[in-house]
């Protein structure tokens, strides 16, 4: 677990990094720049730094900075969600570069290297992060990319990110992490010695339900982050500046969100662990999650997201969703309102996920009230 002043460092930082009063008014909330173009000098040149608001801008300028310090990183490109992040990083690879990705990650960036990555000549690997032998085992001449999700969606499987970076580096192969789930707050997989931190802003950091966006983050050093600011910039997939803004007001919050969100997600954990209705829990928090030891290693706690199997079947899991009041039917994640997602029906015909699975955010609500919500819906 990291260090308390560590935590305290993190809150600094969500309120402040990226921020600047602004200059002409004194402003300290920095205003919403919807301008497209900036004006160029007589000599043609730029004085201000900005050409185009798809080259940049100052909301996504601040929004990047601000990230790039939570991260600890080096460089950061925002993008408008966290699939046209994963994007930018697949697409940065060579045709026919083979990556190598876990079993259990967000069905959505699955399909999209399934469906349109392997259209131009990439090759995948599925594998069982939890052991790092398979994933050395799994390496080929044309492995580029070993991309790591943990803990994982939605059967947060925890992967040692320290030993799978130090295989990657050793292979001369780049490492990227999702760490939508886990934020800077709780995880920094950079300091563990990955290259890229990849995420939906759309999450956490934005916060409550509002905004989709995403990011790249790249440690020192890391050449492949030219390429993918040149996708941000050619591709055109970036978040407009209302949203940056709507994402960087949220980062103000998050390290006390994150604090509430795996206090409370820890005591519905423990709840359904002892309901007689409740088939397995999966939560890295419990001393029973086969991750927990590694989870208590690399995060500062474990995290507002956590999946259950009800005894029941497939029906049981309808009636409960259908039953609650506090928790709302709805998939997506990280905002401050409680949400419940039934993920093998929205995850499509080929979901392996267990069709009496469900899956919480967990909100910022009070957790006696989450459970007897839970509780009254069993
Ligand atoms: N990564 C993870 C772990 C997610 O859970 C999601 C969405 O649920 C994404 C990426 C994709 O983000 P977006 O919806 O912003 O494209």
């Amino acid at each position: 677990m990291a260090k308390e002043n560590d935590e305290e460092s993190m809150e600094t930082l969500s309120v402040h990094a990226g921020r600047k009063v602004e200059e002409s008014t004194g402003a300290i909330k920095s205003p919403i720049n919807l301008s497209t173009t900036f004006e160029r000098a007589e000599d043609g040149s730029y004085p201000k730094g900005y050409i185009y608001s798809r080259n940049n801008n100052p909301n996504r300028e601040s929004l990047e900075e601000c990230i790039k310090l939570l991260e600890r990183g080096e460089r950061c490109a925002a993008f408008s969600s966290g699939t046209a992040a994963a994007m930018a990083v697949f697409q940065s690879l060579s045709t026919g570069d083979h990556i190598i990705c876990p079993e259990d990650m967000y069905h959505g960036i699955k399909k999209q290297i399934d469906d349109i990555m392997k259209r131009w000549d990439l090759e995948v690997s599925y594998i069982d992060f939890t052991d790092t032998e398979e994933v050395k085992e799994g390496i080929r001449d044309n492995t580029e990319l070993i991309w790591i999700e943990t803990p994982s969606n939605p059967l947060l499987k925890v992967t040692d990110i320290k030993r799978t970076a130090m295989v990657a580096k050793k292979h001369d192969i780049i490492s990227a992490c999702d760490n939508t789930w886990s934020t800077p707050i709780l995880q920094r997989p950079l300091e563990l010695g990955c290259d890229l931190v990849v995420h939906s802003t759309t999450k956490y950091f934005g916060g409550h339900s509002d905004a989709v966006g995403g990011a790249v983050v790249a440690n020192k050093n890391v050449d492949i982050f030219d390429e993918i600011r040149n996708i941000q910039v050619e591709g055109g997939a970036c978040p407009s500046p209302f949203d940056c803004w709507l994402i960087s007001r949220g980062i103000r919050t998050l390290t006390l969100r994150m604090k509430k969100h795996s206090k409370n997600a820890m005591n519905i954990a423990e709840f359904l662990q002892n309901h007689s209705e409740v088939e397995k829990v999966y939560y890295p928090g419990l001393k029973t999650h086969p991750g927990h030891e590694i989870a208590k290693e690399q995060m500062n706690s474990f995290g507002g997201m956590l999946s259950f199997q009800l005894k029941g079947g497939k029906d049981k899991a309808f009636d409960v969703t259908s039953d609650v009041e506090i928790f709302t039917r709805a998939t997506s994640l990280g905002s401050v309102e409680s949400l419940i997602d039934h993920r093998s029906s929205i995850e499509g015909e080929e979901s392996q996920t267990p069709k009496n699975l469900l899956r919480l955010s967990v909100g910022i609500e009070h957790a006696d009230d989450l459970i007897d919500d839970l509780r009254a819906a069993f």
